[in-house]
């Protein structure tokens, strides 16, 4: 069963990690899917040809999520050339971790334009497509460090943190309209860029977690998928942990 068959999705940060998994389920299931990136033009060009070789219609757009002006253009575009939105992802995240002590303000500003002001800008862009269609699933990526925090990344426990409270706040006035808005917060997801670390320091965090191993990309886009759909009409202003137990 396509379980998001004809529906159109926006997904922001979708080169890599997390995001591209959320692309490739969502494509798998019948979505059209709009994704961004920042840089990474070979590999958003090679996730664009996967996604439309899987017979759904597929674009990745070079855009930042954190200027506002760039998060209204792109969704004008997308609206443009797929017709609606009906599904949105913030997933665009970056971290710049430091002890307080040495966390430039620079470092504070960039994590939470890029993790949080990101989510404000693409969701005032979509609004008003949902509204019209009085429908639509968001979805925000914080993490369990913003339920929980983390010594060396305030930066990006606020940014996370933030975005929970901001998705609580969007479920609360856009319910009335069926517009949901949930969170989710993953663990520890094994991507790409956490293969760059320490083997035995990765294997003493996967002993650590309940269901004894990291997440994968799939473990995350299974939920989003989940969320995205009908299958959780009655759900909204949530935060599902996708940690293996983690925080339990
Ligand atoms: P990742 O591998 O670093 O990928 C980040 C993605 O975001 C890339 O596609 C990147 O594009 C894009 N991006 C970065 N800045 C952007 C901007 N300003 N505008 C648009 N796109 C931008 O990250 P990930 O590990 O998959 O994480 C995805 C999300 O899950 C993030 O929000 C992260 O905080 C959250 N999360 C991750 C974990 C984990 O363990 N991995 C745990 C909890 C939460 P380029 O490729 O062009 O740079």
């Amino acid at each position: 069963m396509k379980l998001l068959e004809g529906k159109t999705a926006i997904i922001t940060g979708a080169s890599r990690g997390i995001g591209k998994g959320i692309a490739e389920a969502f494509a798998k299931h019948g979505a059209n899917v709009a994704f961004t990136y920042s840089s990474s033009v070979e590999s958003a060009k090679a996730l664009e040809d996967e996604l439309n070789s899987m017979g759904v219609r597929a674009k990745g757009y070079q855009s930042d999520a954190a200027d506002f002006n760039q998060a209204q253009e792109f969704v004008d575009t997308v609206l443009a050339e797929f017709g609606t939105v009906d599904i949105l992802i913030n997933n665009a995240g970056i971290t710049k971790d430091n002890l307080l002590m040495r966390m430039p303000e620079e470092d504070f500003d960039k994590v939470i334009d890029v993790n949080l002001k990101s989510v404000f800008n693409m969701t005032k862009a979509v609004q008003k497509t949902m509204l019209k269609n009085r429908a639509g699933s968001i979805i925000n990526m914080s993490s369990v460090v913003g339920v929980k925090g983390n010594a060396g990344q305030a930066n990006y426990a606020a940014s996370k943190a933030g975005a929970i409270g901001f998705t609580k706040s969007v479920a609360l006035e856009l319910g009335s309209r069926n517009i949901r808005c949930n969170a989710i917060a993953p663990g520890f997801i094994e991507t790409e860029m956490t293969g760059k670390l320490n083997e035995e320091v990765v294997q003493g965090w996967r002993d650590s977690i309940p269901l004894k191993r990291g997440g994968t990309p799939e473990d995350v886009a299974n939920a989003c998928l989940f969320l995205a759909s009908d299958l959780s009409a009655y759900v909204t202003g949530q935060v599902l942990n996708v940690d293996g137990g983690m925080l339990t």
